[in-house]
């Protein structure tokens, strides 16, 4: 079988994303309480004890909610940095295993390359999978994109990327001013014109599969991000996927 993902949600409002090579099933965030998870795991086929382990990108509460909840539950174990850990409550966790956000490892089918992006919480990352064959990389809660950034997305087969917020819709929202600056700050989130600028300067040749992710339920709608990113790449906006939050975005396999 291929290397293939799924998002249960994507948004401020919880964040979880599956990755998964023949029987290793590997959960990215858990921002979803474990009712939720549990019902929105059904919907893609999957349960909590289908999962090999649950990696965290950083310790914001739409992406940990129910990780202390679903590893006990479901005996599963836990992967983040150092930092994450500090931030994080991993009393009841049944297995922590801490990595150096520089080093890949290796979970059973699935070599894990995290990398380190700037957002402001402890020492957050984002990932890149591959069986081998295939990448996908993953890049959510950043607020500027580095040069590590689009060396560790650079020659992709597939990738989830976010697009938080259109610039324009933001300066004029309802947001205290403190809250605009926090989220279109260099420590905050990408906007729709900055994931544009990032896949502009990737190595996008063996693209199959672009979805657009934490997207603003009031700063953004998934036509700008699908604009914005098809302009990188000189595709049709509606080849580019939305993980929603609410209906997150059904498999998708890498050949
Ligand atoms: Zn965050
Ligand atoms: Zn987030």
């Amino acid at each position: 079988m291929t290397l293939r993902f799924a998002s249960i949600g994507s948004g401020s409002q919880g964040n979880a994303t599956l990755v998964e090579k023949d029987n290793t099933c590997l959960l990215i965030d858990c921002g979803f309480s474990f009712i939720q998870i549990q019902q929105r795991l059904q919907r893609l086929d999957r349960c909590g004890g289908d999962l090999t382990a649950i990696l965290v990108t950083h310790e914001h509460g739409d992406h940990i909610r129910g990780v202390s909840m679903l590893a006990r539950k479901c005996n599963v174990p836990v992967w983040m940095t150092p930092g994450t850990a500090a931030q994080f409550d991993i009393n009841g966790i049944p297995e922590l295993q801490l990595f150096n956000c520089h080093d890949s490892f290796i979970i059973n089918d699935i070599q894990v390359n995290p990398y380190p992006v700037p957002h402001d919480a402890r020492e957050p990352c984002q990932y890149v999978f591959t069986d081998g064959d295939s990448r996908l990389g993953l890049l959510t809660d950043a607020g500027c994109t580095t040069r590590h950034i689009e060396d560790s997305l650079s020659g992709c087969d597939a990738l989830m990327l976010e697009c938080n917020h259109d610039s324009e819709m933001l300066a004029h929202s309802a947001y205290p001013q403190s809250l605009k600056e926090r989220i279109g700050g260099r420590y905050g989130h990408l906007s729709n014109d900055q994931s544009m600028d990032l896949l502009s300067r990737l190595d996008y040749s063996r693209i199959q599969h672009i979805v657009a992710a934490h997207l603003s339920e009031k700063n953004n709608t998934p036509s700008l991000a699908r604009q914005a990113l098809s302009q990188a790449l000189g595709c049709t906006p509606g080849w580019i996927g939305v993980a929603d939050q609410e209906a997150g975005l059904s498999w998708r396999e890498i050949l």
